[in-house]
């Protein structure tokens, strides 16, 4: 039996940072990406460089049915395997103050964070609970789901709701040895935040810079590690110090 590992949104960005961390720490990763495929080929790649075993997956996290066939496709293929560590990382924004947000948006980012989730995660419990091995799950919140960010009240809620299904999930699973936690970082550099005023906003974190990536994945590697068995439920800030 071999536990495998599955990030979603993990082509780029902080995704891709934990595919990388989660393969150093020797497990087998599989890599979900919505639609670009060349971004995730690189990430395996730059696993099987170092050594690690990694395979793609591609579904949109927003599509019940999509989930469900590919993740069962996977468990067909793999009947003795089974994914004991699942970070739900896909996210997207789309901004507007409140008044002038299209529906379609307010629909799209909680659909892709929060439904997401939702479809991702239930899937996989049940194998996760019956095994008995401590299952980790991590959620990639948010700052804006703790405090709140003016322009993103869809972005904002999503995490925010993401926050409570960790907090009640992780009472469910608890009883089985599966954590549930959640991280909540505040401005990374990535695709998602290329196009915000950078120099402005590093004013704004007492660290004067915005986060990197690998440093996000570090955190979500300890919350996936053995030592981490007895951390479940929490919500876990890394954000230069920017008050939350
Ligand atoms: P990013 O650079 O824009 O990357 C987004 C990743 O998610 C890509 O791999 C993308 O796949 C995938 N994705 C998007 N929609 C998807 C869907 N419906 N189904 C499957 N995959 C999907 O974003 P990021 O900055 O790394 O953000 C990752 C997570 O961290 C998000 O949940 C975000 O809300 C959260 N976060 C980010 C920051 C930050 O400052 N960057 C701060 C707090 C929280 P493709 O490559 O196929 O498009």
């Amino acid at each position: 039996m071999t536990k495998y590992a599955l990030v979603t949104g993990g082509s780029r960005g902080l995704g891709k940072a934990v595919c990388l961390k989660l393969a150093q720490m020797g497990l087998p990763v599989i890599i979900n990406y919505q639609s670009n495929e060349a971004a995730a080929l690189e990430v395996k790649a730059e696993i099987e460089a170092q050594g690690g075993s990694a395979e793609l997956m591609r579904f949109d996290v927003g599509c019940q049915e999509a989930v469900e066939v590919a993740l069962k496709e996977w468990e067909m293929a793999h009947p003795d395997d089974y994914i004991a560590y699942l970070v739900n990382n896909a996210g997207i924004r789309k901004d507007n103050v409140m008044f002038m947000m299209p529906t379609e948006d307010w629909h799209a980012v909680i659909n892709t964070s929060l439904n997401g989730f939702f479809y991702v995660t239930r899937q996989l419990l049940p194998k996760m609970m019956m095994r008995k091995h401590g299952g980790r799950i991590v959620n990639m919140a948010s700052l804006s789901g703790i405090k709140g960010l003016p322009g993103q009240t869809n972005y904002s809620a999503a995490k925010a709701a993401l926050i409570g299904a960790t907090k009640a999930l992780a009472q469910e699973a608890a009883p089985r040895s599966v954590t549930v936690n959640a991280v909540a970082p505040g401005f990374i550099d990535t695709d998602m935040t290329k196009d915000l005023p950078q120099d402005e906003l590093k004013k704004m974190v007492p660290m004067n810079r915005f986060g990197k990536p690998e440093e996000v994945a570090s955190l979500v590697g300890f919350l996936c590690s053995d030592e981490a068995a007895y951390i479940t439920g929490e919500v876990i800030s890394i954000n230069g110090g920017l008050y939350t």
